[in-house]
């Protein structure tokens, strides 16, 4: 996985060789506060992806309703569930 960002970097940076040397010295000394700001980074994309920031898999929605007896009429209220199929959030 390692090899591939860099590997990403490099392609990224094309001809410019210099951007790239300063990303590799920034990965070559990266401190735990960077990693930490890292794996937030890779989770919320995972999220915005729809897909578990755990294991990677996409999210399945299921659909149900919430009566509410409460009130009058006593309506139901449509919601949906989102779940990892792997059950990592269960
Ligand atoms: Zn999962």
């Amino acid at each position: 996985m390692i090899d591939n960002i860099i590997d990403a970097l490099e392609i990224f940076h094309g001809d410019d060789e210099e951007q790239f040397a300063d990303d590799l010295v920034y990965l070559a000394h990266i401190r735990k506060h960077d990693l930490f700001y890292f794996e937030n980074r890779a989770a919320r994309k995972l999220l915005d992806m729809d897909r578990c920031p755990y294991c990677g898999a996409r999210y399945e929605h299921r659909e149900y309703y919430e009566l509410h007896d409460e009130l009058e009429g006593k309506p139901r209220e449509k919601m949906i569930a989102t779940y990892c199929p792997n059950g990592c959030d269960a």
